[in-house]
């Protein structure tokens, strides 16, 4: 439209508004007002907004009109139509001028929510809301939850305001978080196939392990069970073994016992003999002092038979803890009636503490018996006879009986069966061969050597029982 000075249309693309007057129009108020152009909008009288660019026209310095271009902003809007979404622009007092809604043309936003929806409980919850310019992000047009986005155009003081229904955002949502679940799905399998392939790697390698271990437990097995088989033929042969050498001393020993006897049993033949001539020749006296020979000798065989006995008595049952100190005190008052008999200094050495060791009472108690009176008969002559027996604990439980007598005489047949210095009657050499099988029972040793001044000395060594010890203590 081109006007004159008076804002009456002189031209126009719509050739039915000549003439008319605009001189009231805010476009051609502003354009007299500015020597620039000027955007202009107002509602007319149809309530339609109306977008004006004008510029006042001058001549020769004088002013010869204002020309004024309409625009049609409401292509805009069209091309928001079909959009799920409402759209609506603002002009600097808060008035809808553009809007997806027709119906909310020229009203604020909070007159056309509640317009639309006046009913809705959620639409009534936004009215209360006093400060539109903080409206929430959520709000509710129509009674759908919708999220409200606004933004300020940098022209004229307009802003845009889009209301999205959740909907919509939602199936986006949706649609990403889809996408994303089926990434991550993905990813778990691809996971999940490396991890099965691993772990089936390693079932693998398992499996191999467990073969071999199964393999050299087999072959541990076979090894215990040939082991097994062989200890039960080195027992059977131990025992064959333990069988023969019994036997063999069982032979030397009657051997042994046969050539003892047999002397005696010569002699008791040759005295019955001669008893008997002497009988005959009416000598009863003399006859009768060789029955008392023949008793001697019988006495001497008994002797020899009585300890074979106690020799063959196999010990090993009765074994228990002994302190030994009561056995050699118990030993010596059974020597008391020899001690009586012949004078001898006895001295003692021995600890506080018990000296503990596992025997059989009766045959250790033989033992120092037979010690005691074979130092006894060995200190018979000396001039101050004496016996000094000395015990001790340890490593090793030691009684050591020491005499000042003769000494010993032949260390090597000392233990030998049979082996006696004394006279026929008062010993028989039987005492320290079975001595020293019963120490040896014990798991001990007995040894003899003689002193450095002279006299013998009897060593008897067993292995110490320890826990006893501290018990009896
Ligand atoms: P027996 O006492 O019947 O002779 P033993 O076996 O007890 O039998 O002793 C064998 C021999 O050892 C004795 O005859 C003696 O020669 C020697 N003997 C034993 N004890 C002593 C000792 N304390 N001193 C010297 N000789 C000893």
């Amino acid at each position: 439209m081109l006007l004159d000075k008076s804002g009456r249309v002189v031209a126009a693309t719509d050739r039915n508004t000549i003439g008319a007057n605009h001189r009231q129009d805010p476009y051609f108020v502003e354009a007299l007002r500015s020597n620039d152009t000027v955007f202009t909008s107002f509602e007319n009288d149809t309530g339609a907004f109306v977008f004006n660019y004008s510029r006042k026209v001058m001549s020769n310095g004088e002013l010869a009109g204002v020309i004024v271009v309409e625009v049609d902003l409401r292509q805009f809007e069209q091309s928001w139509a079909g959009i799920s979404d409402a759209v609506i622009v603002t002009n600097s007092e808060g008035k809808i001028i553009l809007s997806t809604e027709p119906r909310w043309r020229g009203l604020t936003e909070e007159e056309a929510v509640a317009r639309t929806s006046p009913s809705s409980a959620i639409s009534r919850a936004i009215q209360a809301t006093a400060d539109w310019s903080a409206l929430p992000f959520d709000a509710y047009v129509l009674g759908e939850a919708v999220m409200r986005m606004n933004a300020r155009i940098p022209f004229q003081g307009w802003s845009m305001t889009i209301f999205t229904p959740y909907t919509s955002v939602r199936e986006r949502v949706n649609g990403v978080l889809a996408l994303e679940i089926m990434g991550f799905a993905l990813f778990l399998a691809v996971a999940f196939y490396f991890a099965s392939r691993r772990a089936r790697a390693r079932s693998v390698v398992y499996q191999q392990e467990s073969a071999e271990l199964r393999q050299l437990n087999e072959a541990l097995q076979r090894e215990i069970a040939e082991r097994q088989k062989a200890e039960h033929h080195l027992n059977i042969a131990e025992q064959t073994l333990a069988q023969s050498s019994k036997l063999a001393a069982l032979g030397e020993m009657s051997a042994a016992v046969s050539h003892e006897l047999n002397q005696p049993l010569a002699a008791m033949k040759t005295y019955l003999a001669g008893s008997k001539l002497l009988l005959q020749r009416k000598r009863p006296e003399e006859a009768l002092s060789s029955f008392q020979r023949v008793d001697d000798l019988i006495e001497r065989m008994g002797s020899i038979t009585r300890q074979l006995k106690s020799y063959a008595r196999k010990g090993g049952d009765a074994f228990e803890p002994i302190d030994l100190r009561h056995a050699f005190s118990s030993a010596l008052a059974m020597m008391e009636p020899q001690l009586k008999r012949q004078e001898a200094r006895i001295t003692r050495h021995m600890p506080m503490e018990p000296v503990m060791v596992m025997a059989d009472r009766v045959r250790l108690e033989q033992v120092i018996i037979n010690l005691l009176r074979n130092a006894l008969d060995a200190t018979k002559t000396a001039v101050d006879p004496t016996i000094e027996i000395l015990i001790s604990g340890g490593e090793t439980a030691t009684l050591s009986v020491r005499d000042n007598g003769h000494g010993i005489e032949d260390l090597d047949s000392l233990f030998e069966p049979f082996y006696t210095t004394k006279a026929p009657g008062d010993g028989v050499g039987l005492g320290l061969a079975i001595s020293s099988g019963i120490v040896n029972d014990f798991g001990g040793r007995l040894t003899a050597r003689n002193g450095a001044n002279g006299g013998a000395v009897f060593e008897m060594k067993l292995p110490i029982l320890k826990d006893q010890v501290e018990a009896a203590e």
